[in-house]
This record gives C-alpha cells, sequence and structure tokens, in this order.
C-alpha cells in the first residue's frame, strides 16, 4: 500500500509538474505493479542450528528472491561469527538456545527455521511459537505424532505459520508426477514402490541417539518413501504392516532401526511397498504404477538433479537447487497465503508421524495396524 500511495503521488505529481502528457492510469498501474514486485518484503528467516543442512539451506538462500537469512540461532560462537561475515548478518539477529527468546521482541525477523536433531524440533518450535514468529521446522517434524500434535496445537493457538522442511513438494519434477497423479494419466493406481536408504557413518553421531533421534532410518530417510507414497498416490494409508532387520545391534541400539520394509494399504486399493534403511546404499527410488501408466523415478529425493521418467517418457523438467525453490515458495506461502500444490503445513508433518508410529507398532507387535 506504502508503495502503491508513493508510486501515485509521484505519477500524479510529476504529470502535474511537467504538464506534457496526461496521466494515463493503465500505464501507472503496470509501473506501479513492478514497483510493488521491486519494493516487496522478503520472509526475514533466521536459521536454528548451524549444522551440514542448515549450512545447505543458508547458501541456496543466497539465490532466493523472496526469502532472506537474516538471522541465526546457535550453541556455538564461532559459527555465528563466520555466519555473520559470510551472511552480513547483524549483531542484534543473533542468539543461542538460552537467549532465543528475545527474538519476540525483534522487528526484523519474521520467521525461524529449526534445524537441529529431530529430538529438540518440539522443544525450538514451542519456543519460536512462543515469541511470536513463523516456524519452519525440519523433517521428521518431531519424533512421534503426540509432539507433533502439539505442535500443531501450539503453533495454532499462537497465530503463527508451521511448515515442514518438505523440499521435494516444490521440486519440478515430482510436481509433473503429482500433477500428471492428478490428471488421472496413471488411471487407477495400484502399486507405489519407495526405496530410501544409506549407510550411516560415525556411530557417535545424534542420529544414532535415541534421545536426539527418535529412531533410526525410518524417521531420517524412511520418511520420504512414506511422504513420496502418500504425494504419489494422492491418498491416506488405512494400514500399515512392517518387518524389522537388524544386522548390527552394536551400531543400531534399542529404539534405533537399522533396515524396516513397510507396506502401506490405501483405500482405493494401492500398496505401497517401501524400504528404508541405514545400512545400504543406491536407494533412493520411487515407482508408482496405475492401470494407464506409471513414472519411475531414480534419484527420487536426493539433492538432486532428480531423473525419471513417464510412460510418457523422460521428465525433462529443468533443475534448481530445491532449497532456494523451497524458501521462496514458503515465503509465498506464509506472506501471501499461497497455496502448495502438496501441502507442507504442521498437518502434513503430523500424517507422516501417525504412519511412522504404526510402522513402529506394526514391528514390534508383528501385526497389521489400522490407521482408521
Ligand atoms: P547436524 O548435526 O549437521 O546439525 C545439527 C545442528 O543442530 C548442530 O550443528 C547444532 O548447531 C545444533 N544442535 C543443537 N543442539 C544439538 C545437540 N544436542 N546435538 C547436536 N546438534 C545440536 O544435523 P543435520 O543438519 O544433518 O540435521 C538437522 C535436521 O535437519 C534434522 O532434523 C534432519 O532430519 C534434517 N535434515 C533434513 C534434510 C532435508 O533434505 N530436508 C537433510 C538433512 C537433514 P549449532 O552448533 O549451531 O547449535
Amino acid at each position: 500500500m506504502k508503495t502503491r500511495r508513493i508510486f501515485l503521488q509521484k505519477a500524479g505529481l510529476s504529470a502535474l509538474a511537467l504538464n506534457l502528457t496526461p496521466f494515463n492510469p493503465i500505464a501507472a498501474m503496470t509501473k506501479e505493479i513492478f514497483s510493488e514486485k521491486q519494493d516487496e518484503q522478503p520472509l526475514r528467516v533466521a536459521i536454528m542450528g548451524l549444522g551440514s543442512y542448515g549450512t545447505r539451506v543458508a547458501r541456496a538462500m543466497k539465490d532466493c528472491k523472496r526469502a532472506k537469512l537474516v538471522g541465526v540461532i546457535s550453541g556455538t560462537p564461532s559459527k555465528i561469527e563466520a555466519w555473520q561475515k559470510e551472511y552480513a548478518i547483524p549483531a542484534k539477529n543473533c542468539y543461542n538456545y538460552e537467549t532465543y527468546h528475545q527474538i519476540k521482541d525483534n522487528p526484523d525477523i519474521d520467521a525461524v527455521y529449526v534445524i537441529t536433531p529431530n529430538g529438540l524440533h518440539m522443544e525450538h518450535t514451542l519456543g519460536v511459537a512462543k515469541s511470536g514468529k513463523h516456524v519452519i521446522c525440519e523433517k521428521p517434524m518431531a519424533v512421534n505424532s503426540n509432539e507433533g500434535k502439539i505442535m500443531v496445537d501450539a503453533c495454532n493457538a499462537a497465530g503463527v505459520k508451521l511448515l515442514i522442511g518438505y523440499r521435494m513438494h516444490f521440486e519440478a519434477k515430482t510436481q509433473e508426477v503429482v500433477k500428471m497423479r492428478m490428471n488421472g494419466d496413471f488411471g487407477k493406481i495400484l502399486f507405489f514402490q519407495g526405496l530410501s536408504g544409506f549407510i550411516i557413518g560415525d556411530p557417535s553421531q545424534w542420529r544414532l541417539n535415541y534421545e536426539l533421534s527418535g529412531g533410526g532410518a525410518m524417521m531420517d530417510i524412511g520418511i520420504y518413501s512414506i511422504n513420496g507414497a502418500r504425494y504419489m498416490i494422492g491418498e491416506e494409508p488405512i494400514w500399515v504392516t512392517a518387518q524389522e532387520t537388524k544386522n548390527n545391534p552394536e551400531k543400531f541400539k534399542e529404539g534405533i532401526d537399522e533396515t524396516i520394509q513397510f507396506q502401506l494399504g490405501f483405500p482405493g486399493g494401492a500398496v505401497a511397498s517401501c524400504l528404508s534403511t541405514y545400512s545400504m546404499n543406491n536407494l533412493d527410488k520411487f515407482f508408482v504404477n496405475g492401470l494407464k501408466g506409471f513414472a519411475e523415478m531414480q534419484p527420487s529425493t536426493g539433492y538432486g538433479p532428480i531423473e525419471g521418467k513417464t510412460h510418457k517418457g523422460p521428465l525433462t523438467n529443468p533443475h534448481v537447487t530445491h532449497q532456494t525453490t523451497q524458501m521462496d515458495e514458503m515465503a509465498a506461502i506464509i506472506l501471501d497465503g499461497k497455496k502448495p500444490l502438496v501441502p507442507v503445513d504442521g498437518e502434513e508433518g503430523l500424517k507422516d508421524m501417525v504412519i511412522i508410529d504404526a510402522i513402529y507398532e506394526a514391528v514390534k507387535t508383528g501385526k497389521k495396524v489400522n490407521l482408521v
């Protein structure tokens, strides 16, 4: 509105002052829209947890048009110093885990992106929501559905948005396949296969510490197959079965799943057959099969480029750094209320957590778990 007023004032004044050409409302409007886009305030983001993924997001944000990295929350002073230099972050936008609640008094930060270990997501999301800032939280949103529900409720109560870092929901080839599914190009879908895994290294890392991870491969990488099954099939599963294999109980202690095979049943009759593991590489593949066609993606969820084909031919959409698109799109969701093709809100994250809870229950009991 400010831009509009200033522009109209300027346009009116110059036309009057120069008295050369009559005021042209259409030209004025075009110029106005242009100048509004130029002046658009970006989503001003602080990243919490300056680890390996936080660093990737920050670098990708350098190319963002609507999101801007303006602050940090970190327990490591040397990282804060380095990030201040690299991203021109002012000292007043730097916090640690004891001081970040003061962010509520900082009008220059709109949202905090929580990129800490899974077991801290709930505490950190609640803290940020209490400070009145929007939350973007990494996947898995929490370590179980109870926590996820508390997070959704807390953000609703605080009147802030909660988005989950599902970068694939904005990836062009993935969106292409989702749009084909929505168009009915695959016909009735009856099968999905999701393979998600890698060989995990250092046994002392937080991903293998139950307190901080909340589980093993399923929380970290298996979630991609769960989430992918849902957006590729376009339905919510109604039952779950699962089987665990543990070859290295030394490395994968109680509560840390090494390999789980699981199956999800969908109301339309489709079945998803998936593998989640910390003990095998070369597993990053989605295959969806309908009565009229198929899509196959490999790699399907890595940092890209994603590759794939459908019964109509290869997927050719250009690769853009996932986190750049994600952050620009999330800015549009938060600032403009834009509706994404596939949801990324807290409710979406919660759906995956409910399924993960059911998978762990199915592993423990050896029984089929109904979700409805
Ligand atoms: P890292 O271990 O590399 O970084 C986590 C950071 O969290 C640390 O560097 C530290 O930053 C901060 N932290 C705060 N408390 C602790 C603690 N008790 N122990 C360890 N670190 C702590 O992990 P990642 O960056 O790989 O993963 C972080 C989150 O991002 C996870 O939830 C993970 O699932 C998600 N992720 C998502 C990906 C995606 O593609 N969407 C890819 C990779 C990860 P500081 O020193 O600044 O406090």
